[in-house]
Parts: structure tokens; C-alpha cells; sequence
């Protein structure tokens, strides 16, 4: 795609895509006014979750829907995403790096089992926005992930979970930045 294609939108998007990439970046001075109302935007390239990418962009579109704070927006071809969201043969697993930043995959060790993709998609996400799995639990706990069993298809957060996550992102990402090295989630 040539730059000159790009919208200011989608300009700007990338541009706070970028500094927030960058790092805990401390927000520009012209935004920092508005930083309590406008929603963090965070890219995700599912480009390699093969065919579980209809179900990576709804897991996503879930998230926007659930919550103020955040918005997961599908990266630009090229764009360097912070969230990567890839498929393989393993169990669902995601790594989170810095609050939503990470990589995600898609096992289909679980779908084969019956799990549902769009279930497992947005518990993935969820642990890259800062959700720690909550086992055992019910189907109507997205966190639950596995353990509310193939039967449940409930993709969508509690109440509780979507309110952890607009306290994860309602405030300055510097302050909750994980201490140490990334650690697996599995499941
Ligand atoms: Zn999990």
C-alpha cells in the first residue's frame, strides 16, 4: 500500500499505534487533555491465524463492544501491530509483553476437541488486555477459558472482566507495565 493511499485516519492511527508500540511513551503533550476519554487503540495483524481469522476479528469486535477503554483495531498491511495472532497445532496459549501488546495462538489442539474459535479468540485477547485466566469458573466467565468445557460458546466478558479492563487501560499504561520477562499463558 502506498502511504499516499492512507487516510489521515488511518495516518494518525498509526501514529499512535507507533508510540504506543514504542513503549511505555509517554503520551504527547496535545493529547494528554483528552487521554481519560478517547479509547487506547491497539493494532492486531491476524494475518497468520489462517482459518481462524473470521473468529480472531470477531473475538476482537467483541472486545470493542464490551469495553470503552480499548479499541483493537485490525493493523494495515505493513504496520507493525502489537498484537500478533498466529494459528498452530498446539493449545491456545497467549504471551503478553506489555499491556496490549503480545502475540496470540489460536491451538487447534482445542478447536479439534470442540472448543469454540470465536470463545477461545476472545479469551486470548482478553489475557493481552491484561485478564489473568479464572479456573474453574462458569461459561458465563470468558476467563473460565477451557474449564466451562466445549459446550460453552459464550465469547463474551462478565461484567467483572469488562471492568477490569477499562481499570487496566483508564489510566496511564507506564503504571502497568508487568515487572520482569513475559510469561506464557496457556489456555
Ligand atoms: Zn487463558
Amino acid at each position: 500500500m502506498h502511504v499516499r493511499t492512507l487516510t489521515g485516519g488511518l495516518t494518525a492511527a498509526l501514529l499512535v499505534s507507533l508510540s504506543l508500540t514504542a513503549g511505555q511513551a509517554v503520551a504527547a503533550p496535545a493529547a494528554t487533555a483528552d487521554a481519560s476519554l478517547a479509547a487506547r487503540v491497539f493494532t492486531y495483524d491476524a494475518s497468520g491465524s489462517a482459518e481462524f481469522r473470521s473468529a480472531v476479528d470477531r473475538g476482537a469486535a467483541i472486545w470493542n463492544e464490551s469495553v470503552d477503554a480499548v479499541e483493537l483495531r485490525p493493523a494495515t498491511t505493513g504496520q507493525r501491530a502489537n498484537i500478533r495472532v498466529l494459528a498452530d497445532n498446539g493449545w491456545p496459549r497467549a504471551l503478553p509483553t506489555t499491556l496490549g501488546n503480545g502475540t496470540v495462538y489460536i491451538g487447534r489442539q482445542a478447536v479439534d476437541q470442540g472448543y469454540d474459535t470465536i470463545r477461545i479468540s476472545a479469551h486470548e485477547l482478553g489475557h493481552i488486555l491484561g485478564l489473568p485466566d479464572r479456573k474453574p469458573g462458569p461459561c458465563s466467565s470468558l476467563m473460565s477459558g477451557s474449564t466451562a468445557g466445549t459446550a460453552c460458546t459464550n465469547p463474551y466478558p462478565n461484567a467483572a472482566e469488562k471492568a477490569e479492563v477499562e481499570d487496566n487501560f483508564g489510566g496511564l499504561l507506564v503504571e502497568r507495565a508487568p515487572a520482569g520477562r513475559p510469561e506464557m499463558i496457556v489456555d
